[in-house]
């Protein structure tokens, strides 16, 4: 896991969707509740978390 590096002002967070697993870019409208957002849109939330793909 890469912790995110702290010093740079035009660094954007950024996270990975729990469900699909791809990354996805700060938005604005994430800025009041960013620590709870866990998934890119809303049927990766319905979906809940997992991979699309088996990993084992
Ligand atoms: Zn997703």
């Amino acid at each position: 896991m890469k912790k995110p590096f702290k010093g740079n002002k035009s660094f954007l967070p950024s996270k990975i969707c729990e469900h699909c697993q791809r990354e996805m870019s700060w938005r604005k409208s994430w800025a009041k509740n960013w620590d709870e957002v866990k998934y890119c849109s809303q049927a990766c939330r319905a979906a809940g978390p997992g991979t699309p793909r088996r990993a084992a």
